[in-house]
């Protein structure tokens, strides 16, 4: 297949584009590099299979051969208040590459008669009243708040997608994407498992935010690429879940760190949760379960353990 990625670079994106070419297909990655980095996707640039475009997924897309599908994983992901790569300092380009550039994005399958994939999120489902999160639940979604810009765009970009398929037959696949973690993570997005192992390998304590109580569930990588790519070949339509349903505190997961990592340094607490940052946050991934026998494999402290020498690495350099 030859395959559109919009955010190719980005955390995801770049795994998604090493999985799709080792299964011999052609991929075509576009990005801004607003979140991204050319530094995820170094070792593939010189693959006959691969090409790099520069380019914002919210203006025209002008894609001169046709794709067999189109994967549209662009947008700022991070909620984190400070970090420059944060949605909460990129909150119009965020609405953008959810609106515009999913309008964009769904013209190119559209044209071309492709598989349409929309990366969207555990975030539709805001600060959830229902436990664990289920695919028929409409969410808790603040339409003004600072978490808006982001769940929001996605919330919209879902009901596009819908929309193409309702009106113009688009094969479209919706996938919800909850916490996910592993190598190439962005060091200073802001995000809990860069900030923790960071800290850590600093010896530094570990700041947790509000009294570390708030729950998430955390999928490792490669897990969620698998999950991914049976969705893509599947003919599900609706929105799936694809997540780790191991839940833990906040405060649980600072502590496995440290532990990982014997960091002495323990942790800190401080007065610092965006406002609508969820109490609780754990897949139902029964429908990826049964409709494309999908279950996460990678347990917790193993995939920390490949997280943690990435960012070895990293800081090393
Ligand atoms: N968090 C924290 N310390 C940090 C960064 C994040 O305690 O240094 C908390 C944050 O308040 C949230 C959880 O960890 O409750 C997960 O935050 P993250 O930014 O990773 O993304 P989210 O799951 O909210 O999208």
């Amino acid at each position: 297949m030859h395959i559109l990625i919009t955010g190719g670079a980005g955390f995801i994106g770049s795994h998604l584009c090493d999985r799709l070419l080792e299964d011999g297909h052609n991929v075509v990655v576009l990005d801004n590099l607003v979140t991204g980095s050319l530094d995820n996707i170094a070792h593939i640039t010189q693959d006959k299979n691969f090409r790099f475009i520069n380019q914002n997924v919210a203006e025209y897309i002008d894609l001169q051969d046709p794709v067999d599908a189109v994967m549209h994983f662009a947008s700022p992901a991070s909620p984190s208040q400070t970090a420059p790569n944060g949605y909460l300092q990129l909150p119009i380009q965020t609405l953008k590459a959810g609106a515009l550039g999913t309008l964009n994005a769904l013209g190119v399958a559209k044209k071309y008669n492709s598989i349409f994939m929309l990366a969207s999120t555990s975030e539709v489902y805001g600060d959830p009243l229902v436990h664990p999160q289920t695919e028929d639940y409409w969410g808790n979604v603040n339409p003004i708040g600072p978490r808006s810009v982001y769940d929001e765009a996605k919330r919209f970009a879902e009901a596009l997608t819908m929309a193409y398929h309702r009106t113009h037959n688009v094969k479209t696949r919706i996938v919800r994407i909850f916490n996910t973690y592993g190598p190439r993570m962005a060091i200073d997005d802001g995000r809990v498992v860069p900030n923790f192992i960071c800290q850590a390998l600093r010896n530094d304590p570990l700041t947790i935010y509000g009294d570390g109580s708030q729950t998430r569930s955390f999928c490792y990588v490669s897990d969620l690429i698998d999950g991914i790519i049976l969705l893509l070949n599947s003919d599900i339509t609706s929105p799936t879940n694809i997540g780790n349903p191991h839940e833990i505190t906040i405060l649980e997961f600072a502590q496995t760190i440290n532990r990982l990592i014997n960091n002495p340094a323990g942790t800190i607490l401080e007065n610092n949760r965006t406002q609508g940052d969820p109490e609780q946050r754990k897949p139902n991934i029964t429908k990826a379960n049964q409709m494309l026998s999908w279950h996460p494999k990678v347990k917790l402290e193993k995939g920390l353990a490949e997280t943690i020498s990435f960012f070895k690495n990293q800081l090393d350099d």
